[in-house]
């Protein structure tokens, strides 16, 4: 069960940055939703999105954190 365009679109980073969402589906099945911004990454569990900050991968600089140019570490 894929995700509706629609309702990626309504969707929105829990964290502080309350940026847009996008779909990404890795090995054809596996779907998780990554923040526009910070890059933190949620789970779709059977269809459903778990934007808990708890339950995502946060991204490079940390969750609600934006990625920028600036080279990490
Ligand atoms: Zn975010």
């Amino acid at each position: 069960m894929t995700l509706s365009a629609e309702l990626v679109a309504i969707l929105a980073c829990p964290s502080a940055d309350h940026a847009p969402l996008r779909l990404e589906i890795s090995d054809g099945t596996t779907q998780e939703l990554v923040c526009t911004s910070c890059a933190s990454r949620f789970p779709v569990r059977d269809g459903i999105p778990v934007l808990l900050a708890d339950e995502a991968a946060p991204g490079p600089n940390g969750l609600g954190v934006p990625v920028d140019d600036t080279p990490a570490g």
